[in-house]
């Protein structure tokens, strides 16, 4: 019977959601970089989180929370198209808030 509760070892990928080793740095399965939780990167988290946050909010057709995250291309394309005109930043706002935004390197920014 399968199982979908994570347990102490296991932790969650997320960039693919697959359950992974809780001692893995690199998802097995997407290769993306998971690394651990620590509290000092919990803070540090949370901190880039608001900064996205408010450059979304306050400047976000500049596409500057999308650099922020090192997501260059989508930055400049958000640039360029005034996020998309405006329903874009709209949807990265809502990503955000739900802390379903992703960073470059696909790692989830809450
Ligand atoms: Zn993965």
């Amino acid at each position: 019977m399968e199982q979908y509760g994570r347990t102490r070892d296991e932790k969650y990928c997320q960039s693919c959601g697959r359950t992974i080793s809780a001692q893995a740095d690199i998802c097995p399965a997407c290769g993306a970089r998971v690394g651990y939780r620590s509290g000092e990167s919990y803070i540090y988290e949370h901190q880039t989180w608001l900064i996205v946050l408010l450059l979304c909010i306050f400047i976000g057709p500049l596409g500057l929370h999308r650099f922020y995250v090192r997501k260059i291309g989508t930055g400049v394309l958000m640039l360029l198209t005034a996020g998309g005109l405006g329903i874009w930043v709209i949807v990265d706002l809502i990503m955000i808030v739900m802390g379903r935004f992703t960073d470059a390197e696909g790692n989830r920014i809450y």
